[in-house]
């Protein structure tokens, strides 16, 4: 690992403590697993599918997804989590999201403020806008959005084996995965 890319290392992990970040593992871009199977999850079980650009299949494929990703080298995989009454009120678990979409962005900008270039995504599709503009009219923010991991054909189970992190944190608390691809 070059000089840069170590410096970068270091200078996040010290400002880690201000993040709520659970777990976190430093993985190269090149170890994310991706599966054309998420896809089909996402087009027969998700109700954002086609709702979104930050979803399929407005995020393109999922060949174009991982093409986009390997321009990064780094891939930076953490965990939030957040408690909530009842795991199974779809709504109570989505509304905790907002709270993790918020890291993702704090994260992005301290990986840019040393210098990096990132992508960033999420556990479920962007929430900038109330509305997305999908697919009447092109992304309102394209420089904010924030994908979902998911919609991207990530294999979120497989990733957390990978980065040793843990996938389901126990009874009521909702599990939120973000990745920063960096270079
Ligand atoms: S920034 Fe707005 S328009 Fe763009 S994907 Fe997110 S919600 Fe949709």
């Amino acid at each position: 690992m070059c000089d840069r890319k170590i410096q970068i290392r270091e200078k996040t992990e010290e400002r880690l403590a201000e993040l709520p970040i659970v777990q976190y593992a430093w993985l190269e871009a090149g170890d994310i697993p991706f599966s054309e199977h998420v896809r089909e999850i996402c087009r027969e079980e998700c109700p954002r599918y086609g709702t979104s650009w930050s979803c399929p299949p407005g995020v393109g494929t999922v060949e174009q997804c991982r093409a986009r990703c390997m321009e990064y080298e780094g891939a930076f995989v953490f965990t939030t989590v957040a408690e909530v009454r009842d795991i199974s009120d779809l709504q109570e678990t989505l509304a905790t999201r907002r709270d993790h979409e918020e890291v993702v962005r704090q994260l992005g900008e301290i990986f840019e403020a040393l210098g990096a270039k990132t992508l960033a995504l999420s556990g479920d599709s962007c929430a900038r806008c109330p509305d997305c503009a999908y697919p009447d009219g092109p992304c309102r923010f394209p420089g904010q959005m924030i994908p979902c991991i998911e919609g991207y054909g990530i294999v979120v189970p497989l990733l957390a084996e990978k980065a040793g992190i843990e996938f389901d944190n126990g009874r009521n608390l909702v599990t939120w995965f973000g990745i920063l691809l960096w270079k």
